[in-house]
């Protein structure tokens, strides 16, 4: 066994995981002069073509966006998004709609490659000075007693010293599970709730060279129980993903052949099938990937162990968020690094009571956003409450601010975005009770209701 590295500087980071947030925060930790080992399980991306995991590209927002700027990343990133202004509708007729996700300019969302994002994020790490990216390196042990970790690559077997481990290795953690084994009550304080649904991943190639549909939307075609999704790529093709059942009577389980799988292309998504051409080998070679909610009552082990991202708290994908959440656990992190002067002892447990029930909160509400994407879209109810809402926001500004747009558009912590929801979701209930038209709504009642339900955001 070769003892790979030791630690000398006194400033010392073992990061598990050089996906999304493991890179950035080895960025951030770097701009404290702190020297950080990543280590990595698959190969280096940048030198070899590998899949960068599930979904190929990701919805990046605003809570997103101020860690990678906080990063001094987003000169590189900039160039590699592709805006996103609302959820483009197609119904089963093959019309489509628009449903903007917000009121200005700036209220968009961006698609961007996970793969591409992470590289930029590999560079700026590397180009510090002062971290060491470790690829093929699959942790296999974490001794917290000894204050090792172990790993192989295809030819030896290596261990690592280390101070203090932080987990960013992702939904099925390591990190997490070497956490459990110091806990007595594991049941109660890990959880893993798998979704019954699934998804699978195909590709609307680009259209004589140009977007075979609209780029700068976000594409739903909702069928209540599940949905067909599509995300523009730079190089003018779209990432389209299914979500479905994972068994029942429609379901991935019963897609068991080319004719069904046609047939079922046919009966629902008949235009979104036009430009599929060769579905059934896109269907048959990609997974079936599965999806859950994880949540830790425990995100550390005294000042030794953290986790951050997934590895914390995996979301299912339906706000968008969980990468989002990811980066902004980062930024937590190393701010209150800043404010308590690297007082580690004092900042873990603190970082993690903050952010344990912003997780919760975006958990919950990813999973109440797969009801409205697949669904709610298509209600003329729902509809009107959102036209409510956005006339809501622009008369009360400072008490009414649509759930998307706390979630996507703003820094407002989650767990009080969640709770003004549930408040706001009264209100516009109240409000739109009878109603087919916004200009019978009543907005005295609308003034009433909220400065007497809702108290002034403050916003940091
Ligand atoms: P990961 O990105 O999973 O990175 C973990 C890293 O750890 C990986 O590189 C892995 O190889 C490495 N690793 C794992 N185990 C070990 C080990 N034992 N030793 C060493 N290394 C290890 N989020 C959004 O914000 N917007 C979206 O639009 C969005 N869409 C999504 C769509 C789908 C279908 C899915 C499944 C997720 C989506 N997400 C989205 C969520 C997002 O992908 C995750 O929240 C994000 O990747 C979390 O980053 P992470 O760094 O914590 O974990």
């Amino acid at each position: 066994m070769s003892s790979a590295t030791k630690p000398s500087a006194t400033k010392q980071i073992t990061i598990i995981g050089c996906g999304l947030a493991g890179a950035l925060l080895a960025v951030l930790l770097a701009k404290r002069n702190y020297q950080v080992s990543v280590f990595e399980k698959r190969p280096d991306m940048r030198k070899i073509d590998i899949s960068a995991g599930r979904s190929i590209n990701l919805a990046l927002a605003n809570r997103g966006i101020a860690p990678l700027e906080a990063a001094g990343v987003m000169s590189e990133i900039k160039p590699i998004l592709t805006s996103m202004v609302g959820r483009m509708i197609h119904d089963d007729k093959g019309n489509q709609n628009l449903q903007k996700y917000g009121q200005t300019e700036q209220e968009v969302i961006y698609s961007v490659s996970r793969g591409d994002l992470n590289k930029i994020l590999m560079d700026k790490a590397e180009q510090s000075g002062h971290v060491k990216l470790i690829f093929d390196a699959d942790i296999s042990k974490i001794d917290v007693n000894e204050n090792k970790i172990f790993y192989s690559d295809s030819e030896n077997s290596h261990e690592h010293e280390f101070q203090r481990i932080i987990g960013a290795d992702g939904a099925g953690s390591i990190t997490r599970k070497a956490l459990q084994q110091l806990y007595d009550d594991v049941e109660s304080e890990f959880s893993t709730e798998p979704l019954d649904h699934g998804y699978k991943e195909l590709t609307f190639p680009s259209q004589k060279g140009d977007y075979a549909i609209e780029p700068h939307a976000l594409h739903i075609w909702p069928r209540g129980e599940f949905m067909l999704i599509a995300l523009p790529n730079e190089d003018k093709s779209f990432t389209v993903t299914l979500f479905l059942p994972q068994q029942g009577k429609t379901s991935f389980e019963t897609l068991d052949s080319e004719e069904k799988v046609a047939q079922f292309f046919n009966t629902y998504f008949a235009d979104a099938k036009k430009l599929l051409p060769d579905l059934n080998r896109q269907f048959v070679e990609n997974p079936t990937g599965k999806l859950a909610t994880v949540r830790c009552n425990r995100w550390h082990w005294q000042d030794k162990i953290l986790l951050i991202g997934d590895a914390a708290h995996a979301v299912v994908p339906f706000h968008g968020q969980g990468m989002n959440c990811a980066f902004e656990d980062c930024l937590e992190l190393v701010k209150q690094l800043d404010s308590e002067d690297d007082n580690w002892t004092k900042i873990i447990p603190q970082f993690a009571s903050l952010r344990k029930h912003n997780a919760d909160a975006i958990a919950d509400m990813a999973l109440e956003n797969y009801i409205e994407m697949r669904s709610s879209v298509r209600d003329k109810k729902y509809l009107l409450k959102k036209e409510l809402a956005f006339k809501l926001e622009q008369q009360f500004p400072h008490h009414f601010i649509p759930r998307y747009s706390m979630v996507m558009f703003h820094h407002l912590p989650y767990s009080d975005a969640y709770k003004r929801g549930k408040i706001q979701q009264l209100i516009l209930e109240q409000l739109t009770q009878d109603q087919r038209d916004i200009t019978t709504v009543d907005m005295k009642l609308a003034a009433r209701l909220i400065l007497q339900k809702l108290t002034a955001i403050i916003e940091n």
